[in-house]
């Protein structure tokens, strides 16, 4: 069983950092079933391959199985496709030998963990139950482009047929760490099989892993079910933690993943390119003190702290766990002091006034507004623009007109699971138009993403001032002589 990666990525040896492995070394892992190795077939500034290779021992299974001895020793227990295919066996080796690059976690180059970088992944044997379309269901959704040689029975005997086993090379700009997540949830999913009993910690490890993309996967209901092993009521549990509302009050606004980008916006990389707008805008007006409105994990923060002009930085957000995931991605424990003193994490809900907020020269609000339904919506229109009252705010939701592009997603169907409405190009301008009008602000209109000729730019942005710039609307007026 062999799981390469690849990527042409410059230089290429950076897979290297990212796997925590050297490319110079053949590296040997004991795992409970068998041995992992992991070497590097090629290693140069272009391309990159990392290989890792599980030689699995069946009979050593059978020994360390509970229960009691000769029980059930057919020959099946000990020739099986098990050490040949991809299976959960590989999703734990995934865990164990790449576990950092599945954490996202990289020392040596954090940024590298966050870029998003072209990697291909080939398994050698794929089991897939359902065939290519199953397996066409599951990736394609996740923005990869995918080839599936179907492989033979016997390679010698072709009239014996096919095997139900796939040779599959997976294709797209992903981070790493969502690579191996989707590889980790989707190879067992593929097989429809476990080799070990399947309880409550693994609706945690699906939830964990699925984290960000399960929740907006069209085949989200046929992953739960394959992963718990068709276990009713472990399926019902997770798709339930997945889909439902938190408990109190404030979280009932969202569902618990509503932080994460909708998966079938990765391939575009709109999310790096709407952050970097957003701080465009915001530099341009000469923004300093920034509140982030539903800052979710932090990451137009991490982008901000780059530039010292932005004096102050606010985030702030209902979901405990978005503000947990933002400590820890802008690793503010470890933040040298001066920088550490910039930037606050404030646990709070946007629809009730906030003290905390005031004295704030600009506020954002990205991919937010969508989350709120009518009247959450209404209360948020009035703390922001009538109590708050920053000289420049800037907002981002997607464009409805620009769905029929997503051939993924079905048209009464929003992006993700969590928003309550998607506007047209023309619902935003009348949306933002009303507010400008009624709170005494000025609204300019840009597109983030590449624009499509009939259906406008994946995403829309409407930028609000106030008619005073913002010099002079933070100067305190002379006093007259
Ligand atoms: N701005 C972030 C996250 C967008 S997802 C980004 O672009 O990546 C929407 C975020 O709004 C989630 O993190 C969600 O927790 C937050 N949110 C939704 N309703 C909220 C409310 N009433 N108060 C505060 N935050 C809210």
């Amino acid at each position: 069983m062999l799981l390469s990666l690849t990527t042409t990525h410059r230089p290429a040896t950076d897979l290297g950092f990212l796997l925590h492995k050297h490319p110079a070394k053949i590296q040997t892992f004991a795992l409970s079933f068998g041995q992992a190795y992991v070497f590097y077939p090629e290693a140069d500034l272009e391309r990159c391959t990392a290989a890792l290779a599980l030689d699995i021992d069946p009979v050593g299974l059978v020994r360390d199985r509970q229960g009691p001895s000769g029980e059930n020793r057919a020959l099946e227990q000990y020739v099986n496709d098990r050490p040949y295919v991809a299976s959960s066996f590989l999703s734990v080796a995934i865990a164990e030998v790449y576990g950092s690059a599945l954490n996202g976690r990289c020392a040596a180059r954090p940024e590298l963990a966050d870029a998003r970088l072209p990697l291909d992944a080939e398994l050698s044997a794929l089991p897939c139950r359902g065939g290519e379309t199953v397996l066409r269901r599951l990736f394609e959704p996740l923005g990869y482009s995918l080839e599936a040689e179907r492989l033979p029975l016997d390679k010698q005997f072709p009239e014996w047929g096919n095997s139900r086993y796939y040779r599959v090379r997976l294709s797209a700009t992903v981070r790493l760490q969502d690579l191996l997540a989707h590889l980790y949830v989707l190879t067992p999913v593929l097989d429809d099989d476990k080799h070990y009993w399947v309880g409550d910690a693994e609706i945690d490890k699906l939830l964990r892993h699925g984290d960000d993309w399960l929740a907006a996967h069209p085949e989200r209901d046929l992953i739960a079910r394959r992963y718990l092993k068709h276990q009713k009521s472990l399926a019902r549990r997770a798709l339930e933690r997945l889909l439902a509302e938190d408990g109190d009050e404030a979280t009932a606004a969202i569902g618990p993943d509503a932080g994460g980008e909708p998966a079938l916006e990765l391939p575009l990389r709109l999310n790096e390119q709407r952050l970097a707008t957003v701080a465009g805008v915001l530099r341009e007006h000469g923004a300093r003190r920034v509140a982030d409105l539903g800052c979710g994990e932090g990451k137009l923060l991490g982008m901000l702290l780059k530039y010292p002009e932005f004096e102050r930085l606010l985030g702030v957000d209902v979901s405990l766990r978005a503000l947990e995931r933002a400590r820890d991605r802008l690793n503010l424990e470890r933040l040298p002091e001066r920088q550490r003193a910039r930037i606050e994490l404030l646990h709070g809900s946007l629809i009730y006034r906030d003290e905390r907020l005031t004295g704030c020269d600009a506020a954002t609000a990205i991919e937010v507004v969508e989350h709120l339904d009518p009247p959450r919506l209404a209360a948020f229109e009035r703390v922001l623009f009538e109590t708050l009252q920053p000289p420049l705010v800037v907002l981002t939701t997607p464009n409805a007109d620009y769905n029929v592009r997503f051939p993924h997603l079905p048209a009464d169907r929003f992006r993700h699971p969590d928003h309550r409405f998607e506007w047209t190009r023309a619902e935003f301008a009348g949306w933002a138009r009303n507010i400008a009008d009624r709170f005494g602000y000025a609204a300019a209109f840009r597109s983030v993403g590449e624009v499509d000729p009939e259906h406008g730019p994946p995403t829309q942005m409407a930028v609000f001032t106030r008619p005073l710039p913002i010099e002079l609307a933070a100067e305190p007026s002379e006093p007259a002589p």
